[in-house]
């Protein structure tokens, strides 16, 4: 069953599924918390949660509910704006005769398993109890969140027992909720007008309106309503027999004034379609977006669940909607307040780009449609131009409360441009020439605004930055900003005239992108992350990382981190990923071999880059160690619990393509072109490729390597420097050159 994750349910565990079988629908995500009331936990305990750093936070382990609409944000009142959970509509509890609840927790609990099956994006519960009274009672809940009806979350629940006894059900909707210990609902209505339905309403601090409504429906009787200020429940008997199934179903509507186009069915209407037929719809659908997207691997179980876990997770979190980018937590958990990072450029574009270009273009869009609150952003700070946010709402704002990163974390602007470049290598050149070019142009500005020439310096600078590396706050030529701003003006330079650039100042651009350079230590190959980065001190890992269950963030002071000459994430190799080509192998091997060591990897980002650099270097089991790593973040230990890694997702695709496969990124290659070299626990290698409007499918095996042309246009490709045409229909074969 590699198309599952199964969960033996073990509450200390528990919450590292929710996050992980978090079903999705673009416009509407639900975590994958059980549908009874957590008794243990209430939901709506006021907390205050601090602006600290999310990779040294520690979170409390009990269950939290998570229903969120993309986009639907409120503020805050010390976090700034953050996403909105809303009511919890999943609620379907059962009471024995006797009065005694049968819950998740109880120990009348025999056995209790969870399968999300990731093929047909689903979640399946069966629980076994042993009855009060020595029956022996099952209820298996289902549920999916609609493709068909994006809106829309279904849910069934089959009940059976071996004695005639009698249950009672209880259908909830639950708003008494908070995001983050706060509380953003106002004029919260529940109404249940006895017709099977409840219906919640309710308006944000924000001003968003948002209504949720549930029908349920089934064999059970006497059902009556009750409500309390937050809560409605429908109540009612549920009479079993032995041999015969009562079946209950929910239906759940969810939708807000955010939404872009009123959804297409109403509850009466879909009250008439049987579980089957919207389940068989939904599931047509995602049968499409797998043979759009899917990465296929043979040979190793684990690796070919953890490829499918990660996409899953990137088709489910992709909105498709130009108002919002893919939030850190990939819309599975409130980490990181639902806001949009350089994730999405760096870390999740590509897999949409080679994938879907067509649905790419809403990412890339998003940047777009916020480039005035960019430009608000850089005149705050005296800038002209546009300084793109380190996080960002829906509006585009600056929503990070930590200054360090807010004032100086600036890659993100130029990582924007790098987005824009890339949309238009592989899918679109004439991206370039509209809107995106005023993009282009207004982050230059703002970088000549940003760097200076210091006196007595031949180069240019951009001083008091952090690069990726966010454990050196306030550091001087950073490497990765240094190279990701001469980009931007690079190409600010040939694309000006379309975004509103006299040919003077496009020149200026590129004359001020070849005075930024880069520090080099004394040998003149090791390209260092900042000035004095060697002259940092020892972060004395063996004697400070007592508790390797932690990361080393969570393990020392921050004064610490920021002195030592110890790295979160890939930094100057993060650089050298992005531009393959810039760097020669003895430039990428001096500073794996001096970077590495220094590399705690405690930002989930880490991982992919480097597996994907030691495939370059043909450091194969580095390469494998580094997949595996990378891979199982979600999967194992607490890592889903506040929402799933969904950067390290975008990762794992990369490591797939990038990696193992070898693509070259359409920046540097017209022609789709590949170096695969699988690790040795993998037979085959699948996946399709969407290139400048051509569509491919690569499959790579031990010694062998075939690409099919999928669609209506002939291109060259190239694997292991072997190059031909496929045309429509047509397949080529390719074998490695003997060394
Ligand atoms: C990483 C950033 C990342 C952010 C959100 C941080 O821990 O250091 O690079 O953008 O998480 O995923």
């Amino acid at each position: 069953m590699s198309w599952s994750i199964v969960e033996i349910v073990d509450p200390a565990r528990a919450k590292a599924f929710e996050g992980l079988f978090t079903l999705g629908s673009g416009p509407l995500h639900v975590r994958g918390s059980v549908e009874d009331h957590p008794a243990a936990s209430p939901q709506n305990v006021d907390y205050q949660r601090r602006a600290t750093n999310v990779t040294s936070e520690r979170f409390t382990s009990a269950p939290r509910w998570g229903a969120y609409v993309p986009g639907l944000f409120a503020p805050h009142p010390t976090l700034g704006p953050q996403m909105v959970n809303l009511p919890f509509f999943l609620g379907l509890d059962l009471e024995h005769a006797s009065g005694e609840r049968l819950h998740s927790g109880s120990p009348r609990v025999r056995s209790h398993r969870r399968e999300l099956r990731l093929d047909l994006a689903t979640l399946a519960r069966v629980v076994e109890f042993h009855g009060p009274s020595g029956e022996r009672l099952s209820a298996s809940f289902e549920r999916f969140v609609s493709a068909e009806h994006p809106h829309l979350c279904v849910q069934r629940l089959t009940l059976t027992s071996d004695r005639a006894t009698s249950l009672r059900l209880r259908s909830t909707i639950d708003a008494d909720v908070r995001t983050n210990g706060y509380d953003h609902a106002q004029r919260v209505r529940l109404e249940a007008p006895g017709d099977g339905t409840i219906l919640c309403t309710l308006r944000t601090d924000a001003g968003d309106e948002v209504r949720i409504e549930s029908a349920t429906t089934g064999t059970w009787e006497e059902v009556r309503a009750t409500r309390e200020p937050r809560r409605a429940h429908l109540l009612g008997r549920v009479m079993l027999r032995p041999g015969i199934e009562a079946v209950i179903e929910k239906r759940t509507l969810v939708t807000t004034d955010r939404d872009l186009a009123q959804p297409a069915a109403t509850m009466a209407a879909l009250r008439t379609r049987t579980f089957e037929s919207l389940l068989d719809a939904h599931a047509a659908i995602w049968r499409d977006r797998w043979s759009r997207a899917g990465v296929e691997i043979e040979g190793d179980d684990e690796s070919r669940l953890s490829a499918r876990a990660s996409v899953f997770h990137l088709l489910r979190a992709h909105v498709d909607d130009d108002r919002v980018a893919i939030d850190a937590k990939g819309y599975a958990g409130e980490a990181y307040w639902g806001r949009f990072f350089w994730d999405t450029e760096v870390f999740l574009l590509p897999f949409h780009l080679y994938t879907e270009p067509s649905r790419a273009r809403s990412l890339v869009d998003f940047r777009v449609r916020t480039l005035d609150a960019a430009v608000e952003n850089a005149r705050r700070y005296g800038y002209r131009g546009a300084k793109y946010p380190w996080e960002a709402d829906t509006l585009g704002r600056e929503c990070c409360p930590n200054w360090p990163y807010a004032d100086h974390e600036v890659h993100v602007s130029a990582d924007v441009a790098y987005a824009f470049a890339h949309f238009a290598a592989a899918a679109d050149p004439a991206y370039l020439l509209g809107l995106a070019a005023r993009v282009v142009v207004e982050t230059a500005r703002f970088w000549m605004d940003r760097m200076e020439t210091r006196e007595g310096d031949a180069h240019a600078s951009i001083l008091g930055v952090m690069g990726p590396d966010e454990y050196a706050p306030i550091t001087h030529n950073n490497a990765y900003t240094n190279w990701m701003a001469a980009f931007n003006l690079r190409l600010a330079s040939q694309v000006g005239a379309a975004g509103g650039a006299t040919s003077v100042e496009s020149a200026e651009f590129g004359w001020a992108a070849a005075r930024l350079g880069l520090v080099r230590a004394a040998d003149g190959v090791l390209i260092l992350q900042c000035e004095g980065f060697d002259r940092l001190a020892d972060p004395r890992f063996e004697e400070l990382w007592k508790d390797r269950s932690l990361t080393f963030g969570a393990n020392v002071s921050q004064e610490r981190l920021f002195r030592s000459r110890c790295l979160k994430q890939a930094d100057v190799l993060m650089m050298m990923h992005l531009f393959p080509d810039s760097f020669t192998d003895e430039e990428v091997r001096r500073a794996w071999d001096y970077y590495l060591p220094l590399t705690t990897h405690d930002s989930s980002l880490s991982p992919a880059v480097h597996s994907i650099l030691a495939s370059r270097l043909g450091l194969s089991r580095d390469a494998w160690a580094f997949w595996q790593r990378g891979s199982r973040i979600d999967l194992e230990g607490s890592g889903a619990s506040e929402g799933v890694h969904i950067a390290a997702a975008g990762g794992v695709w990369q490591m797939a393509v990038f990696g193992f496969a070898g693509l070259r990124s359409a920046l540097v290659e017209d022609d789709p072109t590949l170096n695969p070299r699988l690790p040795e626990a993998w037979t085959a290698l699948t996946f399709p490729l969407a290139w400048r409007g051509a569509r491919l499918r690569v499959r790579i095996e031990m010694g062998r390597a075939s690409v099919t042309n999928e669609g209506d246009r002939a291109t060259g490709i190239s694997v292991w420097g072997a190059k031909t045409f496929v045309g429509p229909a047509e397949t080529a074969e390719f074998s490695p050159v003997p060394p």
